[in-house]
């Protein structure tokens, strides 16, 4: 199909019947013609708003130029100053709604499709030999706690900075989200491993298994290990429930637990991995943001015959990317909107058999500022299935407030941080990311790792220069 300027240039794709029952990754990336031709779109505006929407300030125009005379590796370089998880945000980043919003061209036309350059960049840079290298300078450690997007990108920064950085992961693997939540056929982990290889080629230091509130103490770090500051980037893990009847039913789990299995543990392997996860012909992901998409096409994948999205609101107050709602249509997901969850049934051995559900409809705009569901009364009915799957939110795990004094939380549990440096309740103590906002994005949450690593060297090069006068 000849591709229209006024048009953003199509992501060449999988077809859905190849991809569905399959984890391998659905977009394809676009070729050299496809970015050359695309890059081309950019007006390179004298005010280049596009890059106020962009939470880690990539030099938008800059890198666009680059792409469109051809130098990738100048587009590479420029791309990795701004921001270390390019490939990894240029495919799951919600563009739409960050640089891609502020795009002079969405007046009348699409906008530049900017997270499919940045990924093309990124993949290209991945074929090339290595360029980053550690440059230590500083004598002062600095500790992260977490290594999701705003752990990761915090000890990108201070790294480039020249400091001697250890993030301090709780589970096996680094990563966060990117490695427990989103699946294999949107983020591959091989580009997930290559990235996290550059940070510590950068000379960023990563250790795994270890809980801080549990193994160490948020004070052991500035004690005992000597770190000079600390960022938190511990995320919001916790999953949230419906307590309606039936939900500790076999064969109900929390979304976190399901994509954990498949892609933490690599179910989708079993038995070549070790975590088996039984997915039923029939299965019900509850919710409609992000978490609830992967969930139910990972469901599909796993060789659900059937698998549904049901949602209390309707298609217009979902939370999910509309690429991946289309993605969802095109692999022959179900969605019933307007469906109120009430009671999980089961049979006789505990094995969940149903989902019954009131049909709602829409009212006035409530305090989230969306259309509230009003129940139609004797609308109820049960759909049959197999597995029920929880992904209707998520909250920040409170083990590390709870065994750290001085550490002050909102009355939704998130840390409280400033905004515009991530400095805590605590000296030294810095956060960002769902830890402090709640459940939100890759990009925001990098975008506050990122400030955070820039006040923490404001800080530490006051600290340095005062203490050079004093002596
Ligand atoms: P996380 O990524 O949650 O990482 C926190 C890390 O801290 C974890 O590895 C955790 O194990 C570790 N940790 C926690 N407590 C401790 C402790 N006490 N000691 C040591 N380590 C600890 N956003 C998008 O922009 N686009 C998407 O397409 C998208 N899809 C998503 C799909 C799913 C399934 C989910 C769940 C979320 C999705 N999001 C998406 C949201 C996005 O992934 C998060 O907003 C982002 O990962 C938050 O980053 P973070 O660094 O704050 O925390």
């Amino acid at each position: 199909m000849p591709i229209k300027r006024a048009d953003k240039t199509p992501m060449p794709q999988r077809a859905a019947e190849e991809r569905a029952k399959a984890f391998v990754e659905v977009n394809q990336g676009y070729t050299q013609y496809h970015a050359a031709f695309e890059a081309e779109r950019c007006l390179r505006c004298q005010d280049p708003v596009c890059v106020d929407g962009c939470p880690v300030k990539i030099p938008i125009p800059e890198f666009m130029h680059a792409i469109a005379i051809g130098d990738m590796k100048e587009a590479a370089k420029i791309l990795r100053t701004a921001n270390p998880l390019p490939a990894t945000c240029g495919r799951v980043c919600p563009q739409e709604s960050q640089c891609e919003a502020e795009c002079h061209l969405v007046k009348r036309f699409d906008p530049v499709g900017i997270g499919h350059l940045e990924r093309y960049v990124a993949d290209w840079e991945r074929t090339q030999p290595p360029t980053v290298e550690a440059n230590i300078t500083r004598a002062e450690k600095v500790a992260i706690i977490g290594s999701g997007p705003s752990g990761l990108v915090c000890a990108g920064e201070l790294a480039r900075f020249g400091y001697p950085v250890t993030i301090y992961e709780a589970l096996h693997a680094p990563g966060g989200v990117l490695r427990y939540g989103i699946p294999e056929f949107r983020l591959p982990k091989e580009i997930l491993d290559w990235e996290i290889g550059l940070l510590k080629r950068l000379g960023v230091e990563i250790i795994c298994n270890v809980i801080i509130g549990r193994t160490l103490t948020l004070d052991d770090l500035f004690g005992r290990l000597g770190f000079s500051a600390v960022f938190i980037g511990t995320g919001a893990g916790l999953p949230q429930f419906l307590r309606i009847p039936g939900e500790n039913l076999n064969g109900v789990f929390s979304a976190n637990e399901y994509l954990t299995r498949i892609n933490l543990m690599r179910a989708f392997q079993f038995p070549d991995a070790d975590t088996p996860l039984r997915v039923g012909k029939r299965v019900a992901v509850i919710g409609a943001g992000n978490t609830a998409m992967d969930a139910v096409r990972s469901a599909l994948r796993m060789g659900a015959e059937q698998a549904m999205i049901v949602y209390r609101r309707s298609e217009k107050e979902m939370g999910a990317r509309v690429e991946e709602y289309h993605h969802a249509i095109e692999e022959g997901v179900e969605f019933h909107w307007l469906h109120n969850p009430i009671e999980v049934l089961g049979d006789e051995t505990g094995w969940v058999t149903g989902l019954r559900c009131q049909k709602m409809k829409l009212g006035e705009p409530d305090e989230s500022g969306r259309a509230r569901p009003i129940l139609i009364e004797g609308s109820e009915f049960v759909f049959p299935v197999d597995n029920v799957v929880l992904a209707i939110g998520t909250t920040p795990n409170p083990l590390l407030v709870k065994t750290t004094p001085g550490l002050g939380t909102t009355n939704r549990g998130c840390l409280v941080a400033e905004e515009a440096t991530g400095l805590t309740t605590r000296p030294h103590v810095y956060a960002g990311g769902d830890a402090v906002t709640g459940a939100a994005t890759v990009i925001l949450a990098a975008g506050a790792g990122k400030r955070a690593a820039q006040a923490i060297h404001r800080d530490l090069s006051r600290a340095a220069e005062t203490a050079a006068t004093a002596s």
